[in-house]
C-alpha cells in the first residue's frame, strides 16, 4: 500500500509516546501513515511478547493507522548493518512514502540512535534504483523528506507540531500499552527507571513545554535533516 507518512520506530509504543498527536493531526486531514516498528520489545522490563503485540494492535486503531510493520530485529541490539538497511529500504520502496520520521541519532537508548542512522541510511538507498533492480520488489523511491523525533534526548527543534486537539486522543493511544504503565511489583512503582515520572505524565510535561514555545496547550518536536526551501517567506504566515 502507498503511504504518505511512514514512521520508524525502534519498539512498540514509541510511536505512541514521541509521535502520537503528529500522526493523528496527519491521519485527520486525510493522509495515510504507517509504522514500521523495528523490534517487539521482547527485552522490556515489563510485560510479556504477547502482551505488546496485543497493545500494539489495540494502539494502531486507536490512532488509525493504514499500515503496521516489524522488521523483527532483535530488542536492545538494533544497529545500522548492510542487512538491516536493505530491509528498511525494502520498506521504503514498497510503501513509497513522501514523508519519514525517525528517532534522532542521538538518544540514551542505543536502539533509538541505531534507528535513526538506520533510517537515514536507509532513505539514501532506497533511491538507488540499480539497488532496488538486483533486490526485486518494487522500485527505487527515496523519500522527499526525513525528519526527526525527539524520545530521550532533547534537542532544539525546526518544526513543533501543535497537537492541542489531539492530545487526548494520544492518551488514549499510550494508554493501549498497559503492561508498560502499570507497577509490576512492590519494587516498581511505575515510574521510568532514568526519569522518575510515570509515562503518560513525562508525556504530558514534555507536550506542555513544547506547547508553550509556539503558543499552544500541547506540541510535539521535530528536527528537519537539512534546511527547507520555500518559494515566499510569507506563506509561513498563512498570506493567501
Ligand atoms: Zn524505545
Amino acid at each position: 500500500m502507498t503511504l504518505d507518512a511512514l514512521v520508524i520506530a525502534a519498539h512498540p509504543d514509541d510511536a505512541e509516546i514521541s509521535l502520537g498527536g503528529t500522526i493523528l493531526r496527519m491521519v485527520r486531514a486525510g493522509a495515510k501513515v504507517g509504522v514500521c516498528d523495528l523490534t517487539r520489545g521482547e527485552m522490556g522490563t515489563r510485560g510479556t511478547e504477547a502482551d505488546r503485540t496485543e497493545e500494539t494492535r489495540a494502539a494502531t486503531a486507536a490512532l488509525g493507522l493504514a499500515v503496521r510493520c516489524n522488521l523483527e530485529l532483535p530488542d536492545g541490539r538494533v544497529r545500522a548493518t548492510v542487512e538491516s538497511r536493505q530491509a528498511l529500504a525494502a520498506v521504503f520502496r514498497e510503501h513509497a512514502p513522501s514523508l519519514v520520521l525517525a528517532h534522532h541519532t542521538q538518544d540514551l537508548h542505543p536502539d533509538h540512535a541505531a534507528c535513526g542512522q538506520l533510517a537515514r541510511e536507509a532513505w539514501y538507498l532506497s533511491g538507488l534504483k540499480r539497488l532496488a533492480e538486483s533486490s526485486g520488489g518494487a522500485p527505487a523511491h527515496r523519500p522527499k523528506l526525513l525528519v526527526h523525533f525527539q524520545s530521550h534526548e532533547d534537542f532544539e527543534p525546526t518544526l513543533v507540531v501543535d497537537i492541542s486537539s489531539v492530545w487526548e486522543q494520544k492518551c488514549e493511544a499510550i494508554r493501549c500499552y498497559a503492561s508498560q504503565l502499570e507497577p509490576t511489583g512492590k519494587n516498581d512503582r511505575g515510574e521510568h527507571f532514568l526519569f522518575g515520572a510515570d509515562i503518560l505524565a513525562r508525556a504530558e510535561t514534555k507536550a506542555r513545554y513544547w506547547g508553550e514555545k509556539i503558543g499552544r496547550s500541547h506540541g510535539e518536536p521535530l528536527l528537519l535533516q537539512g534546511p527547507l526551501a520555500i518559494g515566499n517567506p510569507l506563506d509561513i504566515v498563512g498570506f493567501a
